[in-house]
């Protein structure tokens, strides 16, 4: 090597490196843990590929080059992953937040009539705090629970529910779905593990290897989650208010079916950008 590492030249190392390692997108996630190493934008860096890079920041790229091409998922070497408006803190006990999951927060978001008005959020299996964060940062009167099973996850959710400057409008709660939460939510939303036994086995190593296992895992069927909200939902919505659940591929018609059940009727079924009905908004019956 001659000493002085370029921009350019990095960006195409580590694409190659990316592509035979089987990373789609090889050189968007190239730019990407550049662009984190060198504190620049990802976007900008192909127009600066003549530049400099220092020898120590080489080295750094190269460190978090080889952990990728291992297969960690990416949001785990920048620590963050950005969802809705929001640039989130992510580690490993938490599901990285989905593109797909904004459809719930744009899905309850509609069925608002006023968004300054107070509203109540309850956020069953709050993870990072997606969900629950996004919905605070759109309706500046609300206030909200996020709930989870796992303290490790709350911990990261409070964190970014101060960084998102909404901490004095949201709680962290642990427990097992709302079984010790009382009623009187204007906006129930949960994201709940609902991946299948026999799609756990084909996940993509970052899924498989890197993240919470409680936060796919949705039992034999992957509708075990589904079986313990969804009773709770008519105590847990005051009048007048809705629930938004995510769904999984194709469950659209079983959870339509254990909703009805539990006494409560679809109100709206919307797609995510892939054309997957996504989030399924439900009413009282
Ligand atoms: N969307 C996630 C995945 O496909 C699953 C999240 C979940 O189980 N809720 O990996």
């Amino acid at each position: 090597m001659n000493g002085t590492e370029t921009i350019g030249a990095l960006l195409c190392e580590a694409g190659a490196a990316f592509r035979a390692a089987g990373i789609e997108e090889a050189r968007v996630e190239a730019r990407l843990l550049l662009g984190h190493v060198l504190g620049r934008k990802p976007l900008a860096l192909p127009l600066e590929a003549h530049r400099a890079v220092s020898a120590a920041d080489a080295a750094r790229f190269r460190a978090l080059v080889a952990r990728r091409a291992a297969r960690e998922p990416s949001a785990h070497l920048t620590g963050t992953r950005g969802f809705w408006t929001l640039d989130l803190a992510v580690t490993p006990d938490v599901l990285i937040p989905r593109p797909d999951t904004e459809t719930i927060v744009a899905c309850a978001l509609d069925h608002v009539r006023d968004r300054c008005a107070v509203h109540r959020v309850l956020d069953l299996g709050t993870g990072s705090g997606a969900i629950l964060l996004a919905l605070l940062s759109e309706l500046p009167r609300a206030y909200g629970v996020g709930l989870d099973r796992s303290a490790a996850a709350l911990a990261v959710a409070r964190r970014n529910a101060e960084a998102c400057g909404v901490a004095a409008r949201a709680g962290f709660v642990r427990g097992n779905w709302a079984r010790a939460i009382a009623g009187g939510f204007d906006i129930v939303v949960s994201n709940p593990p609902y991946i299948d036994q026999a799609t756990i086995a084909t996940l993509e190593p970052e899924v498989a290897r890197h993240e919470p296992r409680g936060a796919l895992d949705g039992g034999e069927d992957g509708l075990d989650a589904y079986r313990a909200i969804l009773p709770d939902l008519r105590r847990l919505l005051a009048p007048g208010g809705i629930a938004v659940l995510e769904l999984g591929f194709g469950q659209a018609e079983s959870v339509a079916a254990l909703a009805r059940e539990a006494g409560l009727v679809g109100v709206e079924l919307r797609q995510d950008l892939g054309g997957v009905p996504r989030a399924f908004a439900l009413r009282p019956a």
